[in-house]
């Protein structure tokens, strides 16, 4: 019988990506969960085949209905839509608490390191997901986490090239010529599925998804081969001079991309290709996406 999968954030890059791919797979079952049921990205999920139910996060009465008689969770928080650290733990709390009482078999949750601990210095969006890793660990629940790196998409949207005065493209990701993870968000669903389905090799563990590890420069190599005769080139920004810039979470990014330089966190290209051997290079993820990233641009 198809095993049923609550997804959280199905209406979104990483949800939207392990719903699909489970919804590719006779073996599983969709319950999308969003806050509007009746958006075009929840009809879209209808329409391929999920059970669509409301409920938010952010009310814990409605997480018990939403895992009911689910075989397994996918849970994604989204720091980014209010910013708040404490929020976000509680959230992810609270679903960890629904999912013990539901008696959830396998939770497979998208979280990231508690830089606070590990560097010593506030990375917030990470913070908060690390402190519910370690409070979903201390549950004892049968949980794997999914550690997503810089998304490939963020190319064409929050982290697009600027134009300069000479007429190039800077890509203003201050690694400070370090190499960088980098995944598609959207190219991930089947790298999870491969998770539920092989469950005792990942249970209790963290897989560092990352499609390709580049410094910026070849990133934007990759960019001017694929968007000719437009030049893209890595910034000489600093991270902590990025943090600076003064627009909502910057500081949190600056620190983001220091946290990456220094400390070089474990995610791993050979462990993603096992779990998705299609999984895309920023070559090929940019080859196909030349109109988005073309149209994304000033
Ligand atoms: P997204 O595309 O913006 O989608 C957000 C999803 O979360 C939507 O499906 C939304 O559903 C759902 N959602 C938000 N608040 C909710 C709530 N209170 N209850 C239930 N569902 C809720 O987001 P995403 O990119 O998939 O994931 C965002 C997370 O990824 C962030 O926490 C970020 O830190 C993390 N991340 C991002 C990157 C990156 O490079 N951008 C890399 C690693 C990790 P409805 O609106 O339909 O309710």
């Amino acid at each position: 019988m198809a095993k049923l999968i609550t997804v959280f954030g199905a209406t979104g890059a990483q949800g939207g990506s392990v719903a699909n791919a489970l919804l590719e797979d006779q073996d599983f079952k969709v319950r999308a969960v969003t806050r509007n049921a009746s958006s075009d990205k929840a009809k879209a999920l209808q329409g391929k085949g999920a059970e669509i139910v409301q409920a938010s996060l952010d009310d814990p009465s409605t997480l018990g209905p939403a895992l009911q008689g689910a075989h397994g969770v996918f849970v994604v928080t989204n720091y980014w839509e209010h910013m708040d650290q404490e929020r976000e733990i509680k959230q992810g709390k609270d679903i960890a608490d629904a999912a013990k009482a539901a008696g959830v078999l396998h939770v497979v949750f998208s979280g990231l390191e508690n830089v606070e601990k590990i560097a010593g210095f506030p990375c917030p969006h990470f913070d908060a997901k690390g402190q519910i890793e370690e409070y979903m660990t201390s549950l004892e629940l049968p949980v794997a986490f999914v550690r997503f790196s810089f998304y490939y998409e963020n190319y064409i949207s929050m982290m697009k090239p600027q134009k300069q005065e000479d007429g190039t493209y800077v890509l203003g990701v201050p690694m400070e010529g370090a190499a960088m993870d980098i995944v598609s968000a959207g190219d991930m669903g089947p790298a999870v599925r491969t998770i539920f389905r092989n469950w005792a090799r990942w249970i209790r563990r963290a897989v560092g998804f990352s499609g390709d590890k580049l410094t910026i420069q070849q990133t934007a190599d990759i960019l001017s081969k694929h968007l000719a005769p437009k030049v893209f080139k890595a910034s000489d920004m600093t991270a902590d001079a990025f943090g600076q810039l003064g627009f909502p979470g910057a500081d949190d990014l600056g620190n983001m991309f220091k946290f990456y330089r220094l400390h070089n966190p474990d995610r791993s290209v050979e462990l993603t290709r096992q779990l998705h051997p299609a999984a895309k290079t920023f070559d090929t993820w940019a080859a196909e996406n030349k109109e988005a990233l073309q149209n994304a641009l000033d």
